[in-house]
């Protein structure tokens, strides 16, 4: 539960522009009144179906069938609870957030986490400083990042890259002075503290020590984590001597697979020609920023994962992978095509022909931005470097190591959504791997059924359903009667009390959210409660409902209060109720039917008075339920 005052949420809503916190990532045209529209952040697609009524404060896409507010969009497009959300907004907007008293463990984990947030721009400033000051250690670090890494002093200023002597010292006692709290010292990662040790200054023994420290930000550009690179200062007795690079640990602000490197800075730079330049370490990224290719990002020191790619899919849908040319970076590059794939990312290789060895880093230290023009024309589709990676013989390969190597590009194609974007990989793989394209396209269509029926095999045989793809999440409109008949109190609330008296609550399927929500807007109807269709915040319990609500709230009346392709709200109400009604009896009659069957064998079941139920409800069934409606 969320401690912000309802007071302050709502206030949030109405001074908040829902245009202008949207237009920051999506490009809006007019579209009449307050409506704006734009291409979807939340799928792929090339004409515009995502709508917002800035009047309204509601975002719908009629693509996805992602809808919302002003909150939940923070909340999707940037990663963040619902209080985050609101508090990123209160800032921006320079909103001041108030909080309920004393409402318990949500309070404390929000200070929590903003203590954290607060320590590491601290820490950060004070790993800076050292690296600036001028002493051993300064001198050391800012030798070896000029020198070694060939890095301008400039770029560590941009950067606010720090260093930490040999001892680790300083820190400990700079945090002790502000006074943040022990479990927050405790979980920011930047310690080794005994689990029953008093928190004292001789308890709190430094993570690093003798490394070069380079700030890790989130998308929004807060210092979340370090990545600390080896040096000759870096002492014997560090546990992680050996390892080059040492990473904070997750803490409540850091979650390595969500992060990406730069990402604060190049999804500002990213655009029409600009895409994403995906590079394998930190380093290899400041190189880039460096030479003035802005848009690189990198994972944190382990491969990537599938919500990066999402994150980044919400910036950008084309990306550019520059990995190593060893082997490593290949396999890393297999692993992550089909993740890619299937986030629905438009994925080219930058390699460069000819070269045998290639190291980004390398590379643009010698040559510089005109590197990268060199890299890109040489460049290759994901399947055309998919095909070269599991068949190397090429056209000189044999039909069965042909076979083979279909086989294991039908996984990959198999990873991206949709028929018309598996056929082109499929097109064009037929020509990298010299096969005819019928060929591959019936032999992908057995290899799917083969897939298909392992899957259902394998989903009998675990215990947990497999998680529903995105598209099945999004829009499942079974329970419309609910749905008409929650359009119908938000939009003609006078057809809400008659509603409440004639609809019983146990024809509805509570188990869903339309039900659910339908139910307990009829509870307000019927004790004459209902707060208005824009004061329902108190009528909300999760996301789902506020979603629905949000995209049923979006469809304005057009002039005369009158709804385009909805007809009459009454006879619209009647229906739904009649519906809800034969849905109710149904089992009620198949319970009869079975009962009548069985009749002559079940001594208990009186054939008559079933014959006489069955005859009342279908009698009922004939006569429509209507809604007595005061004029
Ligand atoms: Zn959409």
């Amino acid at each position: 539960m969320p401690a912000i005052k309802p007071t302050c949420v709502r206030d949030i809503k109405l001074r908040v522009n829902l245009a202008d916190v949207v237009s920051r990532v999506v490009s809006l045209k007019k579209a009449g009144g307050a409506r704006f529209k734009g291409l979807c952040p939340f799928h792929n697609e090339k004409t515009p179906s995502f709508h917002l009524d800035a009047d309204k404060g509601f975002y719908k896409c009629f693509g996805c069938g992602k809808a919302g507010d002003v909150i939940s969009f923070v909340r999707e497009t940037e990663q963040l609870t619902f209080t985050e959300a609101v508090e990123a907004l209160g800032k921006r907007f320079g909103i001041v957030i108030e909080y309920e008293e004393g409402s318990g463990p949500s309070r404390e984990e929000r200070s929590l986490r903003q203590e954290i947030f607060d320590l590491h721009e601290v820490a950060a400033e004070h790993f800076y400083q050292a690296f600036k000051t001028a002493d051993a250690t300064g001198d050391f670090m800012r030798r070896y990042w000029t020198e070694q890494r060939k890095f301008a002093p400039e770029l560590a200023d941009e950067f606010k890259i720090g260093a930490v002597d040999a001892a680790g010292s300083g820190l400990g006692a700079a945090l002790l002075k502000r006074r943040y709290s022990e479990e927050a010292l405790r979980r920011c990662g930047l310690f080794f503290i005994h689990d029953d040790a008093q928190i004292t200054l001789g308890a709190l023994r430094p993570r690093f020590r003798g490394r070069l420290m380079i700030p890790i930000r989130d998308h929004q550009g807060r210092v979340v984590a370090f990545t600390a690179r080896q040096t000759d200062l870096t002492p014997p007795d560090d546990p992680a001597r050996e390892a080059k690079y040492v990473n904070s640990p997750e803490t409540p602000i850091f979650t390595k697979g969500n992060l990406l490197f730069n990402l604060d800075r190049a999804r500002t730079a990213v655009g029409e020609g600009h895409p994403f330049v995906l590079v394998e370490g930190q380093l290899d990224a400041l190189r880039c920023w460096s030479v003035g290719l802005k848009t690189a990002v990198a994972p944190q020191g382990t491969s990537i994962t599938e919500s990066q790619l999402v994150l980044l899919r919400r910036y950008h849908s084309q990306i550019e992978c520059f990995f190593d040319s060893d082997s490593a970076g290949q396999k890393a590059a297999l692993r992550f095509l089909p993740m890619a794939l299937k986030a629905e990312l438009e994925v080219r290789f930058l390699t460069l022909a000819g070269a045998s060895k290639l190291d980004p880093d390398l590379l643009f230290l010698e040559k510089g931005l005109p590197a990268y023009d060199e890299v890109r024309r040489s460049s290759m589709s994901a399947m055309a470097f998919a095909c070269r990676a599991v068949l190397p013989e090429g056209s000189a390969a044999s039909a069965e190591q042909k076979a083979r190597a279909a086989q294991a590009l039908f996984e990959l194609v198999s990873a991206a959504p949709g028929e018309i974007a598996r056929s082109e990989f499929l097109n064009e793989a037929a020509g990298h791997l010299r096969i005819a394209t019928p060929a591959l396209h019936k032999d992908f269509q057995s290899f799917i059924q083969r897939q298909s029926r392992m899957g259902a095999r394998g989903a009998r045989a675990e215990e947990a359903p497999p998680t529903p793809p995105p598209a099945s999440r999004v829009a499942a409109p079974v329970h419309t009667a609910e749905r008409d008949l929650l359009f119908i109190c938000l939009h003609f609330d006078w057809l809400g009390k008659p509603l409440s008296a004639a609809l019983p609550h146990d024809w509805i399927d509570t188990r869903h959210t339309a039900g659910a929500l339908l139910n307990r807007f009829l509870a307000e109807f019927e004790h004459d409660t209902w707060p208005g269709r824009d004061n329902l915040d108190s009528l909300i319990e999760n996301d789902e409902e506020r979603a629905l609500l949000a995209s049923l709230l979006f469809d304005t009346p057009v002039d005369g209060g009158t709804y385009k392709d909805f007809g009459d709200p009454k006879r619209k109400a009647e229906q739904a109720l009649n519906e809800l009604r034969t849905r109710a009896f149904e089992p009620l009659l198949r319970e009869i039917e079975l009962a009548l069957a069985n009749a002559h064998t079940d001594s208990n079941s009186d054939p008559n008075s079933l014959l006489k139920r069955r005859s009342e409800i279908q009698r009922q069934l004939r006569q429509p339920l209507g809604l007595a409606v005061a004029v």
